[in-house]
């Protein structure tokens, strides 16, 4: 019980009543007390003043009766003492009122003459009053403790009465606050287990709607990129099968003795044509989830893009030929440099090249041109191959992706993918101008120093606050 929030916040509440009450119960007694003892004394003045006007005017026979009367109808005790008429003591039993020879010297001590006192916890006054041409000295005593215990016990009253009408209420507010709280820790539970559905209701705007609010943006998240996963998965499955297909189908043909050279060396070539593909997926997987990670690190040095863009060109070119395509590279006059991690960038000409020969026919062209513009290195490819209707390129960038068409050329479609996080890292950008049947112009823009990159890194941190 004390665990829980429940238990705390009731052990809270009782604290909190008990230390007020006790504070101000001490408080207001003591309060009380001095008031019922300020008010005894003024009674007892005026007692001894009533019982000097009895003295005089009752007939002394008859004095002992009344006084007798008067003090057990009061809670206070009466005690008489003159030469002349001796010593009389009226009133309540349990007050100890004082004996003859104490009444003696009270009245022949001028000090104790109108002298409020407390004794036994009993409020006294002593004085000497007139009676008739002589004196008598009376000495009064008031129990105040019968006023003082009624106080105590409403005091004690109230204490009990909000004690438990202030537990019922606390109970039900702290069943308010909790309820919500033990609803999340539910929900929270299943998301642990997996259950990404799950959801919790709310409305309103406090604290604990807005811990539910961000909970379900949590839940939300995690079920989008559960579903992502799930894809990936799938997907890489499915790109691995089809390549494992074909080597599983030619290694079992090429177990025949008898097969002529020739169909054993194509069966062979397929096999290692397949297994090619296989790697090159692996590697570009492991790249992929690479960059992807929080805490890629770049390498930034400054270098000559004109340099790199040419030497990607002349590995590519082997492949060009073959399709009889030409790549024209149309050279700045100056040079161009670039701060930028020099072979992530080479990865992304690679692709963008590679892409440009592998979806133009025969006989096509190929432009790749670089300039510099006020912050950015602008690197454009062009081609004047298939070309891209929009709904393709608004998938182009995905993993996995590779249009209808494409799929009789090799590739895995996680190309685009790569130069898209590689450009990302860069805080550059890149866009798609295409036309079917016409051709593509891959347009890549990236900053080109260190101060705009710093100055970008600044700007998506402010917008991530
Ligand atoms: P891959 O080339 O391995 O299929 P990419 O991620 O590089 O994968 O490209 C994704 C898809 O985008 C390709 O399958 C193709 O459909 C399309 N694509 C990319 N570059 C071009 C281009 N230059 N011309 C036409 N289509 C292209």
């Amino acid at each position: 019980m004390m665990k829980s929030i429940y238990g705390k916040l009731i052990c809270g509440f009782l604290i909190t009543i008990i230390f007020s009450f006790s504070v101000s119960g001490i408080i207001a007694l003591k309060s009380n007390y001095d008031q019922i003892d300020d008010m005894a004394q003024t009674e007892l003045s005026a007692t001894s003043d009533f019982i000097a006007s009895v003295i005089n005017s009752t007939d002394r026979t008859k004095l002992n009766d009344v006084l007798s009367k008067y003090s057990n109808s009061t809670q206070v005790n009466t005690t008489i003492f003159s030469p002349e008429i001796g010593y009389f003591t009226f009133g309540k039993t349990t007050m100890h009122a004082p004996d003859e020879k104490q009444m003696q010297s009270y009245y022949f001590d001028e000090n104790k003459n109108g002298v409020y006192g407390e004794e036994n916890n009993y409020q006294t006054y002593g004085s000497l009053i007139e009676i008739g041409d002589s004196n008598a000295y009376v000495y009064i005593q008031k129990d105040t403790s019968y006023e003082k215990r009624i106080f105590a016990n409403s005091a004690v009253l109230i204490l009990g009465c909000v004690f438990l009408s202030g537990n019922l209420v606390f109970l039900a507010i702290a069943d308010i606050i909790v309820k919500p709280i033990t609803r999340l820790t539910k929900a929270t539970k299943e998301l642990s287990k997996g259950n990404y559905s799950v959801r919790v209701n709310y409305v309103g705007d406090d604290e604990i709607s807005q811990l539910n609010q961000g909970f379900n943006q949590m839940a939300q998240q995690l079920a989008k990129q559960e579903e992502i996963r799930q894809k990936f998965i799938s997907d890489i499955s499915h790109e691995f099968q089809t390549p494992l297909t074909a080597i599983q189908g030619f290694a079992n043909i090429l177990k025949e003795e008898d097969l002529p050279k020739e169909q054993r060396q194509k069966y062979a070539d397929i096999i290692l044509f397949q297994s090619k593909r296989l790697s090159t997926l692996s590697k570009n997987m492991l790249q992929l989830t690479l960059l992807e990670r929080e805490d890629v690190e770049l390498e930034f040095t400054t270098y000559s893009i004109v340099e790199q863009l040419d030497r990607v060109i002349s590995t590519q070119e082997n492949q060009a030929i073959l399709k009889d395509i030409e790549i024209q590279f149309e050279q700045p006059r100056k040079d161009i440099m670039i701060y930028g991690d020099e072979q992530r960038l080479e990865q992304v000409w690679i692709n963008l090249i590679s892409n440009a020969i592998k979806y133009t026919d025969n006989g096509g062209l190929v432009t790749v041109s670089v300039k510099k513009t006020a912050r950015d290195v602008e690197v454009s490819i062009e081609d004047t191959g298939h070309g891209m209707s929009k709904e393709v390129i608004s998938h182009i960038f995905e993993r996995f992706y590779r249009e209808e068409k494409a799929r009789s050329v090799e590739g895995n479609g996680l190309g685009l993918s790569i130069v898209k996080s590689i450009i990302d890292l860069h805080h550059g950008n890149i866009d798609v101008i295409s036309q079917v049947d016409v051709g593509s112009t891959f347009i890549v823009r990236l900053p080109s120093e260190r101060k705009f990159i710093d100055l970008k890194d600044k700007l998506s941190l402010n917008r991530k606050d």
